[in-house]
C-alpha cells in the first residue's frame, strides 16, 4: 500500500494569506461520526476549498464537499444512494468574541494552535448537508403510504426515534 493519506492538519490562517486552494478526496472510513448515518463507509468524499481574506479582514474558506453515500431508506429500510453536496462558507476565528462578530455570510469555525483537522471540517459539512430523512423517490420503494402521500416523518428532526413509529401509526389509522 503506497497510497498517501490526506493531509490531516491544515493551517487555515496561513492558507488564507496565501490564497491557497485545496482539492482532493477523503476516504469515508476516515469519518467515524458521518459513518453513524451510513450503511457502508466504502467510497470517498471529494472537496475543493478556496482560502482567502475578505475586505472585512475575515479569514475564510469557501468551496464544496460532495459524496455519494449509502443510507438506509426510512420507508423500506433498504439501502439507498444519497448524493450529498455541501456548500462551505467558513470564517476562521480564535475566540468566542470573534465568532460573535462573524457576518451572516459565514459559519464561524474555531481554530486552536493555528491548525485545524481538514477531515473533521469536511465531515462536519457533510453531516450538516445530509437529508433530514432519507427515503427513495416516490417510485423507488414499497411503502406503507398511498401513491401520493408524503411520509409524516419528513418534517421530524433526524434524531427523533419516534418518527418511524409515527408513520406506522398513521398508516394503520386508515
Ligand atoms: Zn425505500
Amino acid at each position: 500500500m503506497s497510497q498517501q493519506p490526506p493531509v490531516e492538519y491544515i493551517t487555515p490562517f496561513k492558507l488564507a494569506r496565501q490564497e491557497q486552494c485545496l482539492k482532493g478526496v477523503v476516504a469515508l472510513r476516515e469519518m467515524a461520526r458521518l459513518g453513524q448515518y451510513l450503511i457502508s463507509n466504502e467510497g470517498e468524499a471529494s472537496f475543493e476549498i478556496l482560502f482567502g481574506v475578505d475586505e472585512g479582514r475575515t479569514y475564510f474558506a469557501r468551496g464544496q464537499a460532495s459524496a455519494s453515500l449509502q443510507m438506509e431508506c426510512q420507508r423500506c429500510s433498504k439501502s439507498m444512494n444519497v448524493d450529498v453536496e455541501a456548500e462551505i462558507a467558513i470564517a476562521f476565528v480564535t475566540s468566542d468574541q470573534q465568532a460573535e462578530r462573524v457576518s451572516a455570510d459565514y459559519e464561524p469555525c474555531m481554530v486552536e494552535d493555528e491548525k485545524l483537522s481538514l477531515v473533521s471540517l469536511i465531515e462536519d459539512e457533510l453531516i450538516l448537508a445530509l437529508p433530514i430523512v432519507a427515503t427513495h423517490e416516490d417510485t423507488g420503494c414499497q411503502s406503507w403510504f398511498g401513491e401520493n402521500e408524503e411520509p409524516a416523518s419528513l418534517a421530524e428532526p433526524r434524531e427523533n426515534p419516534f418518527a418511524v413509529l409515527a408513520t406506522l401509526k398513521k398508516a394503520s389509522d386508515k
